[in-house]
Protein backbone atom coordinates (compact mmCIF):
# COMPACT_ATOMS: atom_id res chain seq x y z
CA UNK A 1 0.00 0.00 0.00
CA UNK A 2 1.23 3.66 -1.21
CA UNK A 3 0.42 6.87 1.05
CA UNK A 4 1.40 10.32 0.26
CA UNK A 5 4.09 12.39 0.70
CA UNK A 6 3.08 14.29 3.87
CA UNK A 7 1.40 11.58 5.11
CA UNK A 8 5.17 9.55 5.19
CA UNK A 9 6.52 12.60 6.73
CA UNK A 10 4.42 12.59 9.13
CA UNK A 11 5.46 8.75 9.69
CA UNK A 12 8.76 9.79 9.80
CA UNK A 13 8.46 12.40 11.99
CA UNK A 14 6.97 10.09 14.93
CA UNK A 15 10.15 8.61 14.57
CA UNK A 16 12.42 11.36 15.00
CA UNK A 17 13.34 12.18 11.44
CA UNK A 18 13.91 15.45 10.64
CA UNK A 19 10.93 16.52 7.76
CA UNK A 20 10.24 20.51 7.22
CA UNK A 21 7.33 21.97 8.77
CA UNK A 22 3.94 22.03 6.18
CA UNK A 23 0.22 21.60 6.45
CA UNK A 24 -2.18 19.68 4.13
CA UNK A 25 -4.58 21.24 1.94
CA UNK A 26 -7.44 20.35 -0.12
CA UNK A 27 -8.55 23.67 -1.19
CA UNK A 28 -6.93 26.96 -1.93
CA UNK A 29 -8.19 28.57 0.95
CA UNK A 30 -6.56 26.13 3.28
CA UNK A 31 -3.42 26.28 1.41
CA UNK A 32 -2.93 29.86 2.56
CA UNK A 33 -3.77 29.32 6.08
CA UNK A 34 -1.44 26.64 6.01
CA UNK A 35 1.03 28.70 4.66
CA UNK A 36 0.32 31.94 6.82
CA UNK A 37 0.84 29.79 9.75
CA UNK A 38 4.16 28.47 8.81
CA UNK A 39 5.07 32.22 8.35
CA UNK A 40 7.84 32.12 5.62
CA UNK A 41 9.17 33.78 3.14
CA UNK A 42 9.47 30.80 1.26
CA UNK A 43 7.30 28.05 1.02
CA UNK A 44 6.53 25.51 -1.41
CA UNK A 45 3.32 24.09 -3.04
CA UNK A 46 3.51 20.23 -3.68
CA UNK A 47 0.68 18.69 -5.41
CA UNK A 48 0.02 14.83 -3.61
CA UNK A 49 -0.35 12.23 -5.63
CA UNK A 50 0.79 8.19 -5.27
CA UNK A 51 3.54 9.52 -8.37
CA UNK A 52 7.09 11.03 -8.93
CA UNK A 53 8.77 13.07 -11.04
CA UNK A 54 6.42 15.67 -10.12
CA UNK A 55 9.00 18.35 -9.66
CA UNK A 56 9.88 18.49 -13.05
CA UNK A 57 6.19 18.07 -14.87
CA UNK A 58 5.55 21.44 -12.82
CA UNK A 59 3.91 19.60 -9.62
CA UNK A 60 6.56 21.12 -7.05
CA UNK A 61 6.90 24.95 -6.66
CA UNK A 62 8.87 27.54 -4.51
CA UNK A 63 6.86 30.54 -4.64
CA UNK A 64 7.81 33.59 -2.28
CA UNK A 65 4.29 35.25 -1.37
CA UNK A 66 0.91 34.09 -0.13
CA UNK A 67 -0.66 35.48 -2.97
CA UNK A 68 1.56 32.99 -5.21
CA UNK A 69 0.56 30.09 -3.03
CA UNK A 70 -2.75 30.60 -3.38
CA UNK A 71 -1.90 31.12 -7.40
CA UNK A 72 -0.35 28.02 -7.26
CA UNK A 73 -2.76 26.21 -5.10
CA UNK A 74 -5.06 27.14 -7.60
CA UNK A 75 -3.65 26.24 -10.44
CA UNK A 76 -3.05 22.59 -9.45
CA UNK A 77 -5.75 21.48 -7.40
CA UNK A 78 -8.56 19.71 -9.69
CA UNK A 79 -5.40 19.88 -12.69
CA UNK A 80 -4.46 16.35 -14.09
CA UNK A 81 -0.41 16.01 -13.38
CA UNK A 82 1.24 13.78 -16.04
CA UNK A 83 5.00 12.84 -14.79
CA UNK A 84 6.83 9.99 -15.98
CA UNK A 85 5.65 7.60 -13.62
CA UNK A 86 2.04 8.44 -14.05
CA UNK A 87 1.65 7.44 -17.58
CA UNK A 88 0.26 9.42 -20.45
CA UNK A 89 -3.47 9.79 -18.70
CA UNK A 90 -1.88 11.70 -15.74
CA UNK A 91 -3.54 11.99 -12.35
CA UNK A 92 -5.61 13.79 -11.07
CA UNK A 93 -4.80 16.73 -7.76
CA UNK A 94 -7.26 16.33 -4.93
CA UNK A 95 -4.63 17.47 -2.42
CA UNK A 96 -1.75 19.70 -1.76
CA UNK A 97 1.07 20.19 0.56
CA UNK A 98 2.36 23.37 1.83
CA UNK A 99 5.84 23.28 3.12
CA UNK A 100 8.41 25.39 4.43
CA UNK A 101 10.70 26.50 2.14
CA UNK A 102 14.28 25.28 2.63
CA UNK A 103 18.04 26.28 1.72
CA UNK A 104 19.13 23.88 -0.34
CA UNK A 105 23.29 23.01 -0.55
CA UNK A 106 23.37 19.40 -1.75
CA UNK A 107 20.91 16.72 -2.92
CA UNK A 108 21.49 13.41 -1.91
CA UNK A 109 20.01 9.91 -2.22
CA UNK A 110 18.25 7.19 0.00
CA UNK A 111 16.25 4.68 0.26
CA UNK A 112 15.52 1.09 2.12
CA UNK A 113 13.53 -1.67 0.66
CA UNK A 114 13.40 -5.32 1.07
CA UNK A 115 16.11 -7.21 -1.11
CA UNK A 116 14.53 -10.77 -2.08
CA UNK A 117 17.79 -11.71 -2.99
CA UNK A 118 19.18 -11.45 0.53
CA UNK A 119 16.09 -11.71 2.35
CA UNK A 120 17.59 -8.58 4.30
CA UNK A 121 16.75 -4.98 4.91
CA UNK A 122 19.12 -3.25 2.25
CA UNK A 123 19.95 0.35 1.77
CA UNK A 124 20.40 2.09 -1.37
CA UNK A 125 22.70 5.49 -1.02
CA UNK A 126 23.89 7.89 -3.57
CA UNK A 127 25.29 11.60 -3.69
CA UNK A 128 23.01 11.77 -6.60
CA UNK A 129 20.12 13.12 -4.82
CA UNK A 130 17.22 14.59 -6.81
CA UNK A 131 17.24 12.54 -9.87
CA UNK A 132 15.83 9.69 -11.44
CA UNK A 133 17.89 7.02 -9.15
CA UNK A 134 17.20 4.44 -12.14
CA UNK A 135 19.30 6.36 -14.60
CA UNK A 136 21.93 6.83 -12.25
CA UNK A 137 22.25 3.84 -11.60
CA UNK A 138 22.64 2.73 -15.58
CA UNK A 139 24.93 5.67 -16.55
CA UNK A 140 27.10 5.86 -13.16
CA UNK A 141 26.62 2.87 -11.53
CA UNK A 142 29.87 3.45 -9.19
CA UNK A 143 28.00 6.49 -7.61
CA UNK A 144 26.05 4.24 -5.82
CA UNK A 145 25.94 2.25 -2.28
CA UNK A 146 24.49 -0.41 -1.27
CA UNK A 147 24.57 -2.57 1.70
CA UNK A 148 22.42 -4.69 3.95
CA UNK A 149 21.78 -5.49 7.22
CA UNK A 150 22.06 -8.80 9.01
CA UNK A 151 18.72 -8.84 11.26
CA UNK A 152 19.92 -10.90 14.01
CA UNK A 153 22.32 -7.75 14.79
CA UNK A 154 20.42 -5.03 13.58
CA UNK A 155 21.48 -1.66 12.68
CA UNK A 156 24.64 0.06 14.22
CA UNK A 157 26.62 3.31 14.36
CA UNK A 158 29.02 1.52 11.79
CA UNK A 159 26.33 1.62 8.67
CA UNK A 160 25.49 5.48 9.88
CA UNK A 161 29.07 6.22 9.42
CA UNK A 162 29.86 4.34 6.18
CA UNK A 163 26.96 6.03 4.48
CA UNK A 164 28.23 9.42 6.02
CA UNK A 165 31.34 8.95 4.43
CA UNK A 166 29.88 7.62 1.14
CA UNK A 167 27.52 10.68 1.22
CA UNK A 168 30.86 12.89 1.70
CA UNK A 169 29.55 14.17 4.89
CA UNK A 170 31.89 16.00 7.63
CA UNK A 171 32.15 17.31 11.10
CA UNK A 172 28.69 16.82 13.25
CA UNK A 173 27.18 15.58 10.02
CA UNK A 174 28.37 12.42 10.62
CA UNK A 175 26.62 12.20 13.83
CA UNK A 176 23.34 13.29 12.31
CA UNK A 177 23.60 10.91 9.78
CA UNK A 178 24.45 8.15 12.19
CA UNK A 179 21.33 8.82 14.13
CA UNK A 180 19.57 9.53 10.74
CA UNK A 181 19.79 5.94 9.30
CA UNK A 182 18.98 4.68 12.74
CA UNK A 183 15.64 6.23 12.87
CA UNK A 184 14.78 5.57 9.36
CA UNK A 185 15.39 1.56 9.97
CA UNK A 186 13.56 1.79 13.01
CA UNK A 187 10.96 3.70 11.27
CA UNK A 188 10.84 0.71 8.24
CA UNK A 189 11.00 -2.46 10.61
CA UNK A 190 8.78 -1.01 12.88
CA UNK A 191 5.98 0.17 10.35
CA UNK A 192 6.44 -2.73 8.66
CA UNK A 193 7.25 -1.21 4.87
CA UNK A 194 8.69 -2.64 2.02
CA UNK A 195 10.19 0.16 0.65
CA UNK A 196 11.31 3.78 2.15
CA UNK A 197 12.79 6.09 -0.54
CA UNK A 198 14.17 9.81 0.67
CA UNK A 199 14.91 11.55 -3.23
CA UNK A 200 16.27 14.07 -2.37
CA UNK A 201 17.78 13.89 1.46
CA UNK A 202 19.36 17.44 1.29
CA UNK A 203 21.97 19.12 3.63
CA UNK A 204 20.59 22.81 3.90
CA UNK A 205 22.38 25.95 3.71
CA UNK A 206 22.29 25.87 7.98
CA UNK A 207 24.43 22.15 7.44
CA UNK A 208 21.31 19.82 8.33
CA UNK A 209 19.98 16.87 6.93
CA UNK A 210 16.50 16.98 5.64
CA UNK A 211 14.35 15.14 3.78
CA UNK A 212 12.88 17.07 1.57
CA UNK A 213 10.68 14.21 -0.12
CA UNK A 214 9.72 10.82 0.90
CA UNK A 215 8.04 7.77 -0.61
CA UNK A 216 6.61 4.74 0.97
CA UNK A 217 5.03 1.46 0.68
CA UNK A 218 3.79 -0.81 3.07
CA UNK A 219 3.74 -4.80 3.09
CA UNK A 220 0.32 -5.06 2.77
CA UNK A 221 0.40 -8.25 4.47
CA UNK A 222 1.39 -6.88 7.25
CA UNK A 223 -1.55 -4.07 7.31
CA UNK A 224 -3.19 -5.80 9.55
CA UNK A 225 -1.04 -4.74 12.38
CA UNK A 226 -1.06 -1.20 11.66
CA UNK A 227 -4.87 -0.20 12.06
CA UNK A 228 -3.45 4.18 11.87
CA UNK A 229 -1.62 3.15 8.68
CA UNK A 230 -4.76 1.51 6.99
CA UNK A 231 -6.30 4.78 7.41
CA UNK A 232 -3.84 6.93 5.32
CA UNK A 233 -5.13 4.77 2.43
CA UNK A 234 -6.47 7.18 -0.70
CA UNK A 235 -8.83 4.96 -2.81
CA UNK A 236 -9.08 7.82 -5.00
CA UNK A 237 -5.43 7.04 -5.98
CA UNK A 238 -6.32 3.41 -6.97
CA UNK A 239 -7.80 2.00 -9.77
CA UNK A 240 -11.47 1.41 -8.97
CA UNK A 241 -12.20 -1.94 -10.48
CA UNK A 242 -9.04 -3.04 -8.35
CA UNK A 243 -10.29 -1.68 -5.58
CA UNK A 244 -14.12 -3.05 -6.12
CA UNK A 245 -12.17 -6.64 -6.50
CA UNK A 246 -10.45 -6.26 -3.06
CA UNK A 247 -14.09 -5.96 -1.41
CA UNK A 248 -14.78 -8.92 -2.80
CA UNK A 249 -11.36 -10.74 -1.54
CA UNK A 250 -10.78 -11.14 -5.64
CA UNK A 251 -7.07 -10.99 -6.95
CA UNK A 252 -7.40 -8.45 -10.15
CA UNK A 253 -4.89 -6.68 -11.87
CA UNK A 254 -6.15 -5.03 -14.80
CA UNK A 255 -3.87 -5.49 -18.12
CA UNK A 256 -4.01 -3.99 -21.33
CA UNK A 257 -5.29 -6.91 -23.20
CA UNK A 258 -8.76 -7.81 -24.73
CA UNK A 259 -9.89 -11.36 -23.08
CA UNK A 260 -11.15 -11.39 -19.65
CA UNK A 261 -9.67 -13.98 -17.49
CA UNK A 262 -11.72 -15.74 -14.44
CA UNK A 263 -9.78 -18.12 -12.88
CA UNK A 264 -8.77 -20.03 -9.11
CA UNK A 265 -5.60 -20.24 -8.01
CA UNK A 266 -2.93 -17.73 -9.20
CA UNK A 267 -0.44 -20.29 -10.62
CA UNK A 268 -3.64 -21.31 -13.22
CA UNK A 269 -4.28 -17.89 -13.62
CA UNK A 270 -0.65 -17.29 -14.89
CA UNK A 271 -1.16 -20.35 -16.73
CA UNK A 272 -4.25 -18.94 -18.54
CA UNK A 273 -2.78 -16.08 -19.47
CA UNK A 274 -0.04 -17.58 -21.01
CA UNK A 275 -1.67 -19.62 -22.85
CA UNK A 276 -4.22 -17.19 -24.52
CA UNK A 277 -0.88 -15.33 -25.31
CA UNK A 278 0.44 -18.68 -27.18
CA UNK A 279 -2.86 -18.49 -29.05
CA UNK A 280 -1.91 -15.02 -30.29
CA UNK A 281 -4.56 -12.54 -27.91
CA UNK A 282 -3.71 -10.43 -25.30
CA UNK A 283 -5.52 -11.15 -21.53
CA UNK A 284 -7.45 -7.65 -20.05
CA UNK A 285 -6.13 -8.63 -16.40
CA UNK A 286 -5.53 -11.27 -13.96
CA UNK A 287 -7.86 -12.51 -11.87
CA UNK A 288 -8.09 -15.07 -9.27
CA UNK A 289 -11.16 -15.78 -7.59
CA UNK A 290 -10.09 -17.91 -4.86
CA UNK A 291 -10.55 -21.57 -3.76
CA UNK A 292 -14.10 -20.50 -2.05
CA UNK A 293 -15.35 -18.69 -4.86
CA UNK A 294 -19.39 -18.30 -4.06
CA UNK A 295 -22.07 -16.81 -6.64
CA UNK A 296 -21.53 -13.77 -5.28
CA UNK A 297 -17.84 -13.69 -5.95
CA UNK A 298 -18.02 -15.28 -9.45
CA UNK A 299 -21.34 -12.56 -10.36
CA UNK A 300 -18.66 -9.51 -8.76
CA UNK A 301 -16.11 -11.14 -10.80
CA UNK A 302 -17.88 -10.87 -14.36
CA UNK A 303 -18.80 -7.43 -13.57
CA UNK A 304 -15.57 -5.51 -12.79
CA UNK A 305 -13.85 -7.87 -15.87
CA UNK A 306 -16.87 -6.57 -18.12
CA UNK A 307 -16.48 -3.16 -16.39
CA UNK A 308 -13.32 -2.72 -19.13
CA UNK A 309 -14.37 -1.42 -21.90
CA UNK A 310 -11.30 -3.48 -23.73
CA UNK A 311 -13.06 -6.82 -23.02
CA UNK A 312 -14.59 -8.69 -25.96
CA UNK A 313 -14.72 -12.10 -24.56
CA UNK A 314 -14.07 -14.08 -21.23
CA UNK A 315 -12.81 -17.42 -20.33
CA UNK A 316 -13.62 -18.57 -17.00
CA UNK A 317 -10.94 -21.48 -16.22
CA UNK A 318 -12.09 -23.25 -13.04
CA UNK A 319 -10.60 -26.54 -11.50
CA UNK A 320 -13.13 -27.76 -8.53
CA UNK A 321 -11.01 -29.47 -5.85
CA UNK A 322 -12.93 -28.25 -2.86
CA UNK A 323 -15.51 -26.47 -5.13
CA UNK A 324 -18.02 -28.57 -7.01
CA UNK A 325 -18.44 -27.87 -11.07
CA UNK A 326 -21.74 -28.18 -10.79
CA UNK A 327 -21.70 -24.86 -8.18
CA UNK A 328 -19.61 -23.15 -10.57
CA UNK A 329 -21.83 -23.36 -13.52
CA UNK A 330 -24.92 -22.15 -11.73
CA UNK A 331 -22.87 -19.47 -10.27
CA UNK A 332 -21.80 -18.61 -13.81
CA UNK A 333 -25.32 -18.67 -15.55
CA UNK A 334 -26.35 -16.29 -13.10
CA UNK A 335 -23.94 -13.91 -13.79
CA UNK A 336 -24.02 -13.90 -17.44
CA UNK A 337 -28.30 -13.66 -16.89
CA UNK A 338 -28.11 -10.95 -14.99
CA UNK A 339 -25.33 -8.77 -16.66
CA UNK A 340 -27.31 -9.57 -19.84
CA UNK A 341 -23.73 -10.72 -21.04
CA UNK A 342 -23.29 -9.69 -25.20
CA UNK A 343 -19.46 -10.67 -25.11
CA UNK A 344 -18.01 -14.61 -26.42
CA UNK A 345 -18.07 -16.42 -23.01
CA UNK A 346 -15.93 -19.78 -22.67
CA UNK A 347 -15.63 -22.31 -20.03
CA UNK A 348 -13.65 -25.02 -19.30
CA UNK A 349 -14.39 -26.61 -16.17
CA UNK A 350 -12.39 -29.93 -14.46
CA UNK A 351 -12.53 -31.12 -11.51
CA UNK A 352 -15.49 -33.10 -9.25
CA UNK A 353 -19.08 -33.14 -10.42
CA UNK A 354 -17.72 -31.72 -14.05
CA UNK A 355 -20.37 -33.97 -15.95
CA UNK A 356 -23.17 -32.33 -14.28
CA UNK A 357 -21.71 -28.84 -14.29
CA UNK A 358 -21.32 -29.21 -18.56
CA UNK A 359 -24.76 -30.77 -18.13
CA UNK A 360 -26.39 -27.70 -16.60
CA UNK A 361 -24.45 -24.64 -18.81
CA UNK A 362 -25.55 -26.79 -22.05
CA UNK A 363 -29.08 -26.73 -20.53
CA UNK A 364 -29.15 -23.03 -19.71
CA UNK A 365 -29.76 -22.06 -23.16
CA UNK A 366 -27.35 -19.32 -23.14
CA UNK A 367 -24.18 -19.16 -25.68
CA UNK A 368 -21.99 -20.19 -23.60
CA UNK A 369 -19.14 -22.20 -25.16
CA UNK A 370 -17.10 -25.05 -23.69
CA UNK A 371 -14.12 -26.37 -23.18
CA UNK A 372 -12.26 -29.38 -22.76
CA UNK A 373 -8.31 -28.38 -21.28
CA UNK A 374 -6.82 -25.20 -21.45
CA UNK A 375 -5.58 -25.46 -25.21
CA UNK A 376 -9.01 -26.02 -26.05
CA UNK A 377 -10.62 -23.17 -24.13
CA UNK A 378 -7.72 -20.61 -25.39
CA UNK A 379 -8.29 -21.83 -29.51
CA UNK A 380 -12.18 -21.26 -28.62
CA UNK A 381 -12.48 -17.95 -26.84
CA UNK A 382 -9.88 -16.45 -29.62
CA UNK A 383 -11.27 -17.86 -32.15
CA UNK A 384 -14.46 -16.50 -30.74
CA UNK A 385 -13.07 -12.78 -30.10
CA UNK A 386 -11.93 -13.03 -33.91
CA UNK A 387 -15.54 -14.03 -35.84
CA UNK A 388 -17.30 -11.38 -32.99
CA UNK A 389 -15.24 -8.70 -34.12
P1 LIG B 1 9.36 14.66 -7.07
O1 LIG B 1 9.82 15.38 -8.29
O2 LIG B 1 7.96 14.13 -7.24
O3 LIG B 1 10.31 13.60 -6.63
O4 LIG B 1 9.24 15.76 -5.90
P2 LIG B 1 10.34 16.29 -4.83
O5 LIG B 1 9.65 16.48 -3.53
O6 LIG B 1 11.56 15.43 -4.81
O7 LIG B 1 10.73 17.73 -5.38
C1 LIG B 1 11.44 17.91 -6.59
C2 LIG B 1 12.53 18.92 -6.45
O8 LIG B 1 11.99 20.18 -6.04
C3 LIG B 1 13.58 18.60 -5.40
O9 LIG B 1 14.57 17.72 -5.88
C4 LIG B 1 14.15 19.99 -5.10
O10 LIG B 1 15.14 20.31 -6.04
C5 LIG B 1 12.96 20.91 -5.32
N1 LIG B 1 12.44 21.33 -3.99
C6 LIG B 1 11.55 20.66 -3.20
N2 LIG B 1 11.37 21.33 -2.04
C7 LIG B 1 12.18 22.44 -2.09
C8 LIG B 1 12.46 23.53 -1.17
O11 LIG B 1 11.96 23.59 -0.05
N3 LIG B 1 13.34 24.47 -1.60
C9 LIG B 1 13.92 24.43 -2.82
N4 LIG B 1 14.75 25.38 -3.18
N5 LIG B 1 13.70 23.43 -3.69
C10 LIG B 1 12.84 22.45 -3.34
MN1 LIG C 1 11.55 13.27 -5.10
Amino acid sequence: MNIHEYQAKAVLAKYGVAVPKGHAAFTADEAVEGAKELGGPVWVVKAQIHAGGRGKAGGVKVVKSVDDVRKEAERLLGSILVTHQTGPEGKQVNRLYIEEGSSIERELYLSILVDRATSRVSFIISTEGGMDIEEVAHKTPEKILTFDVDPASGISSFHGRKVAFALGLTGGQVADCVQLIDKLYDAFVSEDMSQLEINPLVVTGEGNLVCLDAKINFDSNALYRHKDIVELRDLTEEDPAEVEASKYDLSYIKLDGKIGCMVNGAGLAMATMDIIKLYGSEPANFLDVGGGATKEKVTAAFKIILSDPNVEGILVNIFGGIMRCDIIAEGVIAAARELALKVPLVVRLEGTNVELGKKIMAESGLPIISADNLADAAEKIVKAVKEAA
